[in-house]
């Protein structure tokens, strides 16, 4: 049953989000040293974030959209990922960075390297707004991380729940209303 009645708790503001994103793209231009990119952007979550990287970046660049869902509508992972849109991608010797909202089990994350790295990369990156504990267990690098954050679920720039506040400039711990309302 979806709760009907839950708060939102602000937990980065949009102006430390864009301070962060500044830093991050300062940091991917000088790795890349101004050799093309191909941005992988997971969607739906990272279309938010990936709007905003792209427009500091100084290195050239192509996007292409991939999606992912583990979630569902619900705000457990349900540990299956499903991957769409990677059938066209042509990353054959290209510099490869993939572009993710929140690594949490990494697991999903996990599934898109794999994938990618069967397609010939020259080399392949990846980079996640926001990282949760459990992520930091695993034997997966994230290259560019903007915020290490608690066990929460969040919302907001571009983030989901059932969908909604997605649109939220910042971001948000989602407190679920209790049973009881
Ligand atoms: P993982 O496979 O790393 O466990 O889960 C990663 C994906 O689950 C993320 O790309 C994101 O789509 C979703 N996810 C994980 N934690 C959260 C959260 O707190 N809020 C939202 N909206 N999605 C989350
Ligand atoms: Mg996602």
């Amino acid at each position: 049953m979806p709760n009907r009645i839950e708060r939102l708790d602000l937990l980065i503001s949009e102006r430390r989000i864009r301070a962060r994103i500044a830093a991050l793209a300062r940091g991917i231009d000088a790795d890349y040293h101004g050799r093309s990119l191909s941005l992988v952007v997971v969607l739906k979550g990272a279309y938010v974030f990936a709007a905003d990287l792209t427009r500091q970046l100084g290195t050239p660049f192509t996007t292409d959209f991939i999606s992912a869902s583990s979630y569902g509508a619900g705000t457990r992972s349900s540990g299956k990922v499903a991957l769409g849109g990677t059938g066209g991608l042509q990353l054959d010797g290209r510099h490869v960075l993939v572009v993710e909202d929140i690594l949490d089990s990494g697991r999903t994350s996990a599934a898109i390297l794999d994938l990618l790295r069967r397609r010939g990369p020259a080399s392949l990156a990846l980079c996640a707004l926001l990282r949760k504990p459990a992520a930091g267990g695993l034997d997966l690098a994230a290259d560019y991380v903007g915020f290490d954050i608690g066990h929460d679920f969040v919302v907001g720039y571009g983030m989901d729940y059932a969908e909604r506040h997605r649109n939220l400039r910042g971001v948000y711990r989602l407190i679920p209303g209790g049973a009881a309302g």
